[in-house]
């Protein structure tokens, strides 16, 4: 038998296995040699007052039982022989559509316009060292996704679209560490990504699914308004009972393709701003209370939102302990995102800061129909590409510079390493943008006291935060709305936004495939 308790104890006493058993013990009025096998089921950090306190859920059983687990099972198929499948891009809602195919008895072809994880690592050093960015292979594109060279955070708890878990535990069983089972804020890291990535592709192959990489699909093949295959940019046809179009934000080609095919897609609203960076000491002094931080408690994250003029400004993928990088996918470009080691040890704590953007803040983009976003979102690209000097170096300014609309003299040393070039973003960022960041900047400094600082730098712009474009699908079958057979997935559709609700949409279309499959 198990029983489920809580506990409070220090930092210091949360990383002690006997620590915990004491507090077991304590907790089941029982003396520590009957406290048996315990499981740790949640983690969170409480650092809303001076005495910071781990909160931990724990499963404790029986002495000489062994650990229960509610652990979803996989079981892969040999899908050699099975019906073919087609799915497009490599990301989180790829693999993971791919390896539910093999549980559902389908063969998964993946095709992917990148390269392999371990050869995409070092178009990704070339990036920046040299400056010198291949549009197929990059922080966005290749084996693995948006989300391979990222802080590989997992936050999604949404059940609604999905199962979350049986996600958590696939990347678990495929090499991430345990604690991404229970930790209130889990998260990957970096380094420890592309391993994890290298074993789900070798699962895929074990069983039977195959890999296309180097391999740009052009356009969908239709008949009688069902798709049948994709075709790719060399010519190739490659055949499947359906296709999984899961493809990211990224792929704007792959939007023109549909338009140029009558395939119907949407605007939908996104959002775009800065990268902020601070040192992290900073940061933890501001969440820690002044004191500073030992090795039992982890870089400080923070989450911040303020409404400005009827739009959110917010907050977005915080890297702790973390890099910004360059997330360009097409020369002249310049567009930062940011990740972090599984130790989050950097000296520098980063965090996209954006403003939602409504269909109706972009009228004067009218003209390029449902592609306005991303007209909008390339332009200022280029613009940022422009002020960071051509190339990948990155436009930047102080912080409280920005909010008081002066230009910066020099910049501090920053995590950025293709450079930056000092810039008054305050002149050519949008008013839409630049007018309600600094209201929101001026906010935060109040909801976190020395945040607002010129010890913090910016840089533009974050511009691939979310998609603006949504593939239209219907709710129940998820197949696009008349195209039969065609699986939009994945936060390229519109339908997820970060690695584990892409992952679980990948899941549900595979469902959905089988389901479509069998009728
Ligand atoms: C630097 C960075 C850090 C991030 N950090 C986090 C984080 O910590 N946590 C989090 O939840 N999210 C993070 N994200 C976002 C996350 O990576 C994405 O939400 C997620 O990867 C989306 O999954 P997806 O499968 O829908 O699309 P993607 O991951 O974008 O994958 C799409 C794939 O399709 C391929 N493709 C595109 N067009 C074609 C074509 N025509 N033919 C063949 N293949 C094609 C691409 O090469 C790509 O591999 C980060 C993103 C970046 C860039």
């Amino acid at each position: 038998m198990s029983t489920e308790i809580a506990l409070e104890l220090t930092p210091y006493q949360a990383a002690d296995e006997q620590q915990i058993k004491k507090a077991i013990a304590q907790k089941l009025n029982v003396k520590v040699e009957k406290v048996g096998n315990y499981r740790i089921i949640r983690k969170s950090i409480d650092a809303r007052k001076a005495k910071i306190k781990v909160n931990l859920g724990v499963k404790v059983f029986d002495i000489g039982e062994v650990l229960d687990d509610d652990v979803p099972s996989f079981n892969y198929l040999d899908v050699r022989n099975s019906k073919p499948v087609v799915i497009v891009g490599a990301g989180p809602a790829g693999l993971f559509a791919a390896l539910r195919l093999i549980e559902l008895g389908y063969k998964p072809i993946v095709i992917e316009r990148g390269k392999q994880v371990s050869d995409r690592k070092r178009d990704i050093a070339l990036l920046s060292r040299e400056h010198n960015l291949n549009p197929d292979s990059n922080y966005a594109f290749g084996e693995g996704g948006a989300g391979t060279f990222s802080d590989g955070k997992l936050y999604t708890r949404s059940k609604k679209r999905g199962d979350f878990k049986r996600v958590l535990y696939a990347l678990y069983n495929h090499g991430a560490d345990e604690n991404i089972l229970y930790e209130a804020h889990p998260h990957i890291g970096t380094n420890k990504l592309p391993g994890v990535i290298t074993k789900i592709r070798e699962t895929i192959i074990e069983h039977g699914g195959e890999f296309y990489f180097n391999s740009r699909v052009e356009s969908i093949q239709i008949a009688n308004e069902i798709a049948t295959g994709v075709k790719l940019a060399d010519g190739q046809i490659v055949a499947g009972a359906a296709v999984i179009l899961a493809t990211g934000h990224s792929a704007r080609d792959i939007y023109k393709s549909l338009i140029n095919q009558k395939i119907e897609i949407e605007a939908k609203p996104f959002a775009m701003g800065v990268r902020v960076e601070h040192p992290q000491e900073l940061i933890d002094s501001v969440q820690y209370h002044g004191a500073k931080r030992d090795a039992f408690l982890p870089a400080a994250a923070y989450n911040l939102v303020h409404q400005v003029e009827g739009r959110g400004v917010y907050s977005f993928c915080m890297c702790p302990g973390g890099f910004i990088v360059p997330a360009a996918t097409s020369k002249g470009e310049v567009v930062v995102n940011g990740m972090s080691p599984s130790m989050r040890n950097s000296r520098f704590a980063n965090s996209g800061i954006v403003v939602e953007i409504r269909l109706e803040d972009l009228s004067s983009y009218s003209k390029y129909g449902v592609l306005a976003g991303i007209e909008f979102q390339s332009e200022l690209e280029l613009l940022a590409g422009k002020h960071g000097t051509y190339g990948v170096k990155a436009p930047a300014q102080r912080l409280a510079d920005f909010v008081n609309g002066k230009s910066s003299s020099s910049l501090p040393i920053c995590s950025y390493h293709p450079g930056v070039n000092p810039s008054a973003m305050h002149e050519w960022l949008p008013d839409l943008i630049a007018k309600r960041l600094q209201k929101g900047f001026i906010e935060f400094g109040k909801k976190m006291r020395g945040f607002l600082t010129n010890e913090a730098l910016i840089l533009g712009v974050e511009s691939r935060t979310s998609s603006p474009v949504r593939i239209p699908r219907n709710p129940e079958t998820l197949q696009h709305i008349r195209i039969k057979g065609l699986f939009p997935s994945g936060e390229g559709a519109g339908y997820a936004g970060g690695i584990v609700s892409s992952a679980v949409d990948g899941e549900r279309c595979a469902d959905g495939v089988a389901n479509f499959l069998n009728t």
